[in-house]
């Protein structure tokens, strides 16, 4: 589904060029849902922000279903760390402008992440969690090819990001769907995964990949 074939990047800063990432090879399966874990400044953030399409590698080519990646998507969402709803918009006015369509699209995946009823609910009368599984269900209702998890249960107190993690699992199985998920803990990579990514730092590589059998994998 997505191939990652020599990707390179280097970014411009005060100190010169930094190499990113260099050299990064990685296969997505649909229904995959893999995990890339390593060191702060490794490239983690670098690669999905690649395959978002929000900047370009400097060398080599992303491709999903086969077309270079150049741009952002429909087919690809993300779910960022943190505040990514709009503060002065109720719930539904958050998922709607994603999706430009039905209340019924709303009400389903709402019910999916278990926050049926909250539409009319504003984001700072929603805690962390519940935040975050409305980005959640933002990002499901577009219905994209993969979703592109950056640390979203990173900023959650401990209790809140397990609950979470099951939940996703239980969505990831339900919903059939492919995940690229940003973590610190090798300890929730492994609870989620198909594929754990290790990644080094200076230059960012993948130093390690492991197949987690799962048991439960979909396809
Ligand atoms: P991670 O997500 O694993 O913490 P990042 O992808 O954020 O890693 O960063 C990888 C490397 O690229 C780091 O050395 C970081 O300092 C550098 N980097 C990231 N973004 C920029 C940028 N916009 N300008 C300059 N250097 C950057
Ligand atoms: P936080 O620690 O972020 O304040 P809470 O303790 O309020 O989170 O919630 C713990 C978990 O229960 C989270 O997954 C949150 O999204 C979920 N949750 C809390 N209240 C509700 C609710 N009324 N309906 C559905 N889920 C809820």
């Amino acid at each position: 589904m997505i191939s990652i074939e020599n990707i390179s990047r280097e970014y411009r800063s005060k100190e010169g060029q930094v190499r990113a990432l260099s050299h990064i090879n990685l296969h997505v399966a649909e229904g995959d849902f893999i995990s890339l874990i390593g060191p702060s400044g490794c490239g983690k953030s670098t690669l999905i922000n690649m395959i978002a399409g929000f900047i370009q590698p400097t060398e080599g080519t992303i491709r999903l279903n086969g077309k270079p990646i150049r741009k952002p998507g429909p087919d690809r969402g993300v779910v960022f760390q943190e505040n990514s709803l709009f503060p002065w918009m109720t719930v539904e006015e958050n998922m709607k402008l994603a999706l430009r369509n039905s209340r019924k699209a709303v009400d389903y995946y709402l019910d999916i992440v278990g926050l049926k009823g909250f539409h009319k609910a504003y984001p700072h009368e929603l805690s962390g969690g519940m935040k975050q599984k409305v980005s959640i269900a933002r990002t499901l209702a577009l219905s994209p090819d993969v979703i592109l998890m950056d640390e979203p249960f990173s900023s959650l107190d401990e209790q809140t990001r397990i609950q979470l993690d099951y939940e996703l699992k239980e969505i990831w199985e339900r919903e059939k769907k492919t995940i690229i998920f940003v973590t610190h803990s090798i300890e929730e990579a492994i609870y989620l995964s198909t594929k754990v990514v290790l990644m080094t730092k200076r230059p960012g590589r993948i130093q390690r990949e492991w197949e987690l059998d799962r048991g439960k994998r979909w396809n």
